[in-house]
């Protein structure tokens, strides 16, 4: 890799971002054979920092960009955008975008095996976003959002280390770009809908419980998935007001299933981190629960543990206030991320929900299995309820009952339903007659 040594950082030797912004678009034009914009990130760089010190992170980086870009003949420039991402302008030449991949992955796995051997208390994994210009006119921080936006895409799969852009997700880009506009006008004109995905038993074959999940109804009458704004509203703070759409909803919903004498199941409702820092959003909830007369056992909310890395304190706070006034809380998507067993000793919660990627590498192979079994076994015994999310086949859900659960969510039961439809399908054949509606659902 070339550069003017007046240009570099001391630490890495890489130029400053800005220099690898003037000059990458001279270079591509000039003298490259497909070039490829890559921005590569280290997972749990902060947890290294913590645990081995940072003169031990910087000595990270510095190997880290030794390896990926100074002894790289691939890498024509690169730049350090903050303390451990960087983006690299490289040639892909003759090869082909597999062979590419390919490459990356062995190498993205290796370093990180590497690393990972020395210092096994982080564990941290590098992974990369591609891009391969298209448009060599293009502006090169578009270029840089591509290859970042790819990145993005596999931050929590951990089964990938390398993610190219697709035309997939330049839609996707365009149609996160619309999120805001979209979400107010949903909020205003009423399209945001209430979809419920069951849970059941695996014993009895038999409805358990039911989650929220929302959809946006677009100005076209397209839905849109979650996976499109989620991140945005929770990025702007903007996800409290979609909580409480729903959960309001669910709120109604169940007073009118009680109403109408319907047997209640418990319907989960997911939190989300902003929802703790905004001023009486969790008391408002309970009152408004408590207003419905529905026994709060019917209602149940879903955390994932990223809420708990600041401020422990306040959150488990609110956290014994809900379970104290009798709602369950569950542990969403557990095993989709590092340090969850370290966090669970630490959080007051009634169920934990497996994720589907723990469990399917928990199918893959015999050791998993065991894992898991164990695990189970281990949380059973310490009182936490379990179900596994994501089970598409009669095998999965086999597989998991022989290691001690009895509880599932997905595609083999069903998706999730828009609720009128959920509630022809589940609650209307759960009729509590002759009891009266109030007494019935207290049964
Ligand atoms: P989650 O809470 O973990 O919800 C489960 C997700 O798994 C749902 O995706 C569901 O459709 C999907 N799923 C269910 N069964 C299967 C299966 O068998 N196979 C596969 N591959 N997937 C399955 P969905 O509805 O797209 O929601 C994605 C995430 O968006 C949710 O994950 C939740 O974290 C978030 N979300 C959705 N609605 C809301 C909301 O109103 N508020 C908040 N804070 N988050 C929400
Ligand atoms: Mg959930
Ligand atoms: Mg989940």
């Amino acid at each position: 890799m070339r550069v003017e040594k007046t240009m570099t950082e001391t630490l890495t030797r890489l130029p400053h971002i800005d220099y690898f912004k003037q000059t990458a678009g001279k270079i591509m034009k000039q003298e490259m054979k497909a070039p490829v914009i890559l921005s590569l990130d280290i997972s749990n760089f902060k947890y290294f920092n913590q645990m081995y010190g940072y003169d031990a992170g910087d000595k990270l980086i510095e190997r880290c960009v030794c390896r990926y870009c100074h002894m790289n003949s691939d890498c024509v420039l690169a730049g350090r955008v903050y303390v451990d991402h960087i983006i690299m302008l490289i040639e892909m030449g003759h090869r082909d975008v597999n062979d590419l991949e390919i490459e990356y992955d062995t190498l993205n796995r290796q370093f990180g095996d590497e690393v990972n051997q020395e210092f096994p208390l982080a564990r941290v994994r590098m992974y990369m976003g591609a891009y391969v210009v298209e448009d060599l006119d293009d502006d090169i921080n578009n270029m840089i959002d591509k290859a970042q936006y790819a990145r993005r895409s596999i931050k929590t799969d951990y089964s990938k280390t390398i993610a190219m852009f697709t035309t997939d997700m330049a839609m996707r880009a365009s149609q996160q770009a619309s999120v805001l506009p979209m979400f107010f006008s949903a909020l205003e004109s009423g399209r945001i809908k209430v979809y419920i995905q069951p849970k059941f038993s695996i014993d009895e074959q038999k409805l358990i419980g039911g989650e929220a999940l929302s959809r946006i109804v677009d100005a076209d009458g397209n839905i849109v998935s979650p996976s499109v704004y989620i991140d945005m509203l929770e990025n702007t703070g903007l996800i409290s007001r979609l909580d409480n759409y729903v959960i309001m909803k669910v709120i109604e919903l169940q007073k009118e299933w009680m109403n109408n004498g319907y047997e209640l199941t418990t319907i989960s409702m997911n939190l989300s981190k902003m929802d703790f820092w905004k001023t009486g959003f969790i008391r408002r909830i309970d009152d408004a629960i408590r207003m419905s007369g529905v026994p709060a056992k019917y209602f149940e909310f879903e955390l994932t543990e990223t809420i708990f890395c600041e401020n422990l304190t306040e959150i488990t706070r609110q956290i014994d206030f809900l379970r104290e006034r009798g709602y369950k809380i569950s542990m969403d998507d557990f095993g989709s991320g590092y340090n969850s067993l370290y966090m669970l000793g630490k959080i007051p919660v009634d169920i934990i929900k497996f994720d589907r990627g723990f469990v399917l590498n928990s199918l893959s192979v015999d050791s998993g299995r065991k894992i898991m079994k164990n695990l189970m076994n281990t949380f059973k015994d310490i009182q936490f309820e379990v179900i596994c999310e994501g089970i598409e086949s009669r095998e999965e859900e086999r597989i998991v009952h022989e290691c001690g659960c009895n509880a599932v969510q997905g595609y083999l039961h069903d998706k999730p339903l828009p609720y009128e439809v959920f509630e022809d399908k589940y609650m209307k054949t759960r009729s509590c007659e002759p009891h009266s509606a109030r007494s019935c659902c207290n049964c």
